[in-house]
């Protein structure tokens, strides 16, 4: 039988997301500052060997659904080659991707051979100028990601949309009709106070039951059901295929249904998206650990799990951008 990984709090951990770089095409100001150069330095990223190696100690211990992230993935070299490695992997048995899109185009037929099974798309509006507003970058290469992606048989693909008020809460309709018509299903995600860029963008929280209600006046939502490990509320449009996702963060969290601990670049193992709690793994890697003492060493960290976040009350908490560990 798969021993599993539990926390101090009784909780199962059976998600991991592996950032594979703090690098990014895009600047989106609520995440990353623009003119950002204080990346980690790649002799510190941890090798696909190392990667392989621990994402194979937690499918020993019943981790199976793994998340690859950033930054940007797509921006490591050689992506697909890692993806496709770790879809081979005995434990892991959901392994999805979350990305910018700037790049989908050219990777998605790759990627979908090689194993990756779902996307999640960030896209936080569908006007040109605002996106560049927003991200520095362009629409077009988005769209065209997602559209080679749908393309390649990517399904479900889930778009990703921070809901900002006075910056896109005028859109959130929009984006309704935009999934509806492309078959995609859509998540809004409330901000969260991650280093100076989320603090910053605080000033444009907005609480999603808002958005709900508002929704509801134009829609007739019914309680709806998604896969995959996530903390998203789904409702669906009656009469359509249409899951739309409510992850609240700030207004209504869940952390007492946590699963999930997140790996960084650096093979950091973050316990907790609002905390700090972590347990290096690199140096453990590069003295020569056995795969049984890797194992013992991951059983021992969930020991530093917290019960949950502190965006509220403790907003300046947590110094580390969004990027650093990807969501
Ligand atoms: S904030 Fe921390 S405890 Fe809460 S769901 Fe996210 S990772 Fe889990």
């Amino acid at each position: 039988m798969t021993p599993t990984l539990t926390d101090p709090f009784g909780r199962h951990i059976e998600y991991i997301r592996l950032s594979v770089t703090d690098r990014c095409d895009l600047r989106c100001f609520y995440c990353m500052p623009e003119g950002f150069t204080d990346f980690e330095t790649p002799e510190h990223w941890l090798t696909f060997d190392e990667i392989e190696r621990v994402i194979a100690a937690f499918g020993r211990l019943g981790v199976n659904r793994v998340r690859v992230t950033g930054g940007e993935p797509l921006v490591r070299k050689e992506l697909p080659q890692l993806t496709s490695r770790l879809s081979a992997l005995p434990g892991v048995e959901d392994l999805s991707l979350s990305t910018n899109a700037v790049q989908l185009a050219k990777y998605s037929e790759v990627l979908r051979r090689g194993g990756v099974q779902r996307l999640n798309v960030s896209l936080d509006t569908l006007k040109p100028e605002r996106f560049k507003a927003i991200t520095k970058g362009k629409l077009e290469k988005v769209i065209e990601g997602l559209m080679a992606a749908k393309a390649a048989g990517f399904n479900p693909i889930k778009i990703n949309m921070v809901v900002m008020k006075g910056v896109n809460d005028d859109e959130v309709e929009k984006m309704v009709d935009f999934c509806l018509k492309h078959g995609f299903t859509l998540r809004f995600i409330e901000t969260m106070p991650m280093g100076d860029t989320g603090r910053n963008a605080s000033d444009q929280y907005i609480d999603l039951q808002i958005i709900k209600k508002r929704l509801m006046q134009r829609y007739d939502l019914v309680p709806g059901v998604m896969p995959g490990g996530g903390p998203a509320r789904y409702m669906k449009v009656a009469g359509t295929d249409l899951n739309i996702g409510f992850i609240t963060p700030m207004s209504q969290h869940f952390c007492e249904t946590c699963n999930r601990v997140r790996l960084s670049v650096d093979g950091t193992l973050y316990m907790c998206l609002g905390q700090d709690h972590n347990f290096e793994l690199r140096p453990l890697l590069r003295n020569g650990i056995s795969d049984s003492e890797l194992e013992a060493a991951i059983i021992k960290a969930m020991a530093l799990k917290p019960e949950r976040h502190e965006f509220s009350d403790k907003p300046g908490q947590v110094v580390r951008f969004m990027s650093m560990t990807g969501g």
